[in-house]
């Protein structure tokens, strides 16, 4: 069984991803060696996680902490507006909500008729339309 880096280059030169012998007589092809094999494997997982990083898997401010709220403000909220934190209505957001006062980009809002923070993303059942 062959060992050591010169090895190595002789079993992965010449083949191809599914490891068959592509054997080539040019000797300007290109040589995979076992530091281009390690650099790949360290560098393709921190690539693949780059989108994750850079955008999450969350789409603007999380304003769905409720804690402080009297149990009817929480009731009206949940239950009779049915608030979500992301409408399923492209046009009916909370940001294009005549209740809604917004903070600031990508801060919760908040709502003359639903008590607690409101994602302007989000939308319930008392949404009405901006004029
Ligand atoms: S009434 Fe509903 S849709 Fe309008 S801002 Fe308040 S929570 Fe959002």
């Amino acid at each position: 069984m062959p060992h050591g880096r010169s090895s190595l280059r002789t079993r992965l030169r010449g083949r191809n991803v599914h490891g068959e012998n592509m054997a080539t007589t040019d000797p300007q092809a290109p040589t995979l060696t076992r530091r281009t094999v390690l650099a790949r494997a360290l560098v393709l997982p921190l690539v693949g996680a780059l989108p994750i990083a850079a955008g999450g898997c969350s789409k603007g401010p999380k304003c769905n902490e409720t804690g402080g709220l009297s149990a009817d403000d929480a009731k009206i909220r949940s239950e009779i507006a049915a608030y979500t934190e992301q409408s399923v209505d492209a046009k009916k957001h909370c940001a294009d909500c005549l209740q809604f006062t917004s903070a600031g980009p990508d801060s919760c809002g908040t709502c003359k008729v639903v008590k607690g923070p409101i994602n302007p993303a989000g939308s319930c059942k008392l949404f009405v339309a901006k004029t």
